[in-house]
């Protein structure tokens, strides 16, 4: 019956991460995956989630509501949209989902169902790989827009703008909110400005995807700049959040999908169909990780330990960055890599070719993907000097 299942490609992270895994070298190092980890390269479990699992202890382990915690509904939108928000909740629905992959594929769904039939998704050349594939499986065309210009390591904005403007009217566009995915290279606020009224021109719709708050700047309100002006202007619009890398609770899976509509009397309709694509699937969400995010959230003490424990994991990466810089300069290593201290969030798109990558990883056991993407958050100050030493013999290849 089922001999002729075909073999589904590895995920290209996924891997990567394998591989890592399955190598007995002492000196392997893993800046594959984006999850942070500590200057010991240990994973991180956040003072915060450990003070607010204790309080949690012994809590009861009932299905919770389909559509999740009321309160980390509530708390979920407030901390992307802030003050932006200003009294509109009656036009928003937040359902808690399984992350962010979760919020995403909701979403999809959503779009595939109640946006004009053949409603594109763009999103950028390159992203997170997993867009395309919710987009596929879900049934939703998907496209790409051009995003980075990889000859000169940064944004390529002229092309963004033109193919936002060639995309059928009314396109949906996955925005990554701030630390963008794999390259590192956000918009500036001047370009989000320009992004927005390109647009808002085109009745493009805005799905931000927000893996990353708080990660890139530090700011949980400066990194939230894009989504919050989408909602300003008026745009009708969709966000995923994940609650991945910035609380650290990747495998408990805790996230939501936000929807904004120009209709409050809409709102009851959209959640219930979400509440009968959450049933159809999954019946309700897990309850700890969004308990754990919730009583942060809701207590002044945890929450200012929280955005402490942030400002920490994000200084560790920038200071990484610089070392990492520094070291190549010293090693007098051809061309420019500014774009290293330039880039924001977990990730370096170090412009390394697949072969010079298949070279470091054969070499040296550091383990990064083909397309270059470095996780700094998995470097550290013992393991930065043999990183450049690896990039310094492989750009000689
Ligand atoms: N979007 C982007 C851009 C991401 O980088 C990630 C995490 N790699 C996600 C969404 C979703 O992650 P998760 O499902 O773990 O929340």
């Amino acid at each position: 019956l089922f001999t002729n299942v075909p073999l589904a490609p590895v995920d290209p992270i996924i891997g990567v991460s394998q591989a890592y895994k399955a190598d007995p070298s002492p000196n392997k190092v893993d800046v594959s995956v984006g999850a942070y980890r500590d200057e010991q390269a240990k994973p991180y479990v956040l003072k915060c989630v450990r003070a607010a699992e204790e309080r949690l202890l012994g809590a009861t382990k009932e299905y919770l509501p389909i559509d999740g915690i009321p309160e980390f509904n509530l708390a979920s939108a407030q901390l992307l949209y802030g003050k932006a928000m200003n009294g509109q909740e009656k036009r928003m629905v937040t359902v808690q989902t399984l992350s962010g992959t979760g919020a995403v594929r909701l979403g999809v769904i959503f779009i595939r169902k109640y946006l004009p039939a053949g409603t594109t998704v763009y999103a950028s050349r390159p992203t997170w790989v997993n867009h395309h594939n919710i987009c596929k499986e879900s049934g939703v065309p998907s496209a790409e827009y051009t995003y980075y210009d990889n000859k000169n390591n940064c944004l390529n904005f002229e092309g963004m703008i033109a193919d936002m403007r060639a995309a059928p009217n009314g396109s949906v566009f996955i925005l990554h909110l701030c630390a963008h995915n794999p390259t590192g290279c956000d918009p500036s606020k001047e370009q989000w400005g320009i992004i927005a009224d390109v647009m808002a021109e085109k009745k493009h719709i805005p799905f931000v995807d927000c893996a990353y708050q708080g990660y890139a700047s530090g700011d949980l309100d400066n990194d939230a700049y894009s989504a919050r002006l989408f909602f300003e202007r008026g745009f009708e619009m969709f966000s995923a959040q994940s609650y991945s890398k910035n609380f650290g609770l990747y495998g408990e899976r805790a996230g939501a999908l936000t929807i904004v509509s120009h209709s409050e009397a809409a709102i009851p309709k959209m959640l219930s169909q979400l509440k009968m694509d959450i049933r159809a699937m999954y019946s309700s969400p897990p309850t700890h990780g969004a308990r754990l995010v919730a009583t942060v959230l809701g207590d002044p003490a945890l929450r200012a330990l929280w955005i402490d424990e942030l400002k920490q994991m994000s200084g560790r990466i920038l200071r990484v960055r610089k070392e990492l810089y520094d070291a190549l300069v010293a090693r007098n290593v051809p061309g420019d890599w500014s774009h290293i201290v330039k880039q924001i969030g977990m990730f370096t798109y170090t412009g390394l070719s697949p072969a010079q990558v298949e070279y470091i990883v054969k070499k040296y056991h550091i383990y990064l993907l083909a397309s270059g993407r470095v996780s700094i958050a998995g470097l550290n100050s013992k393991s930065v000097p043999y990183f450049a030493d690896a990039i310094a013999d492989a750009v000689k290849v």
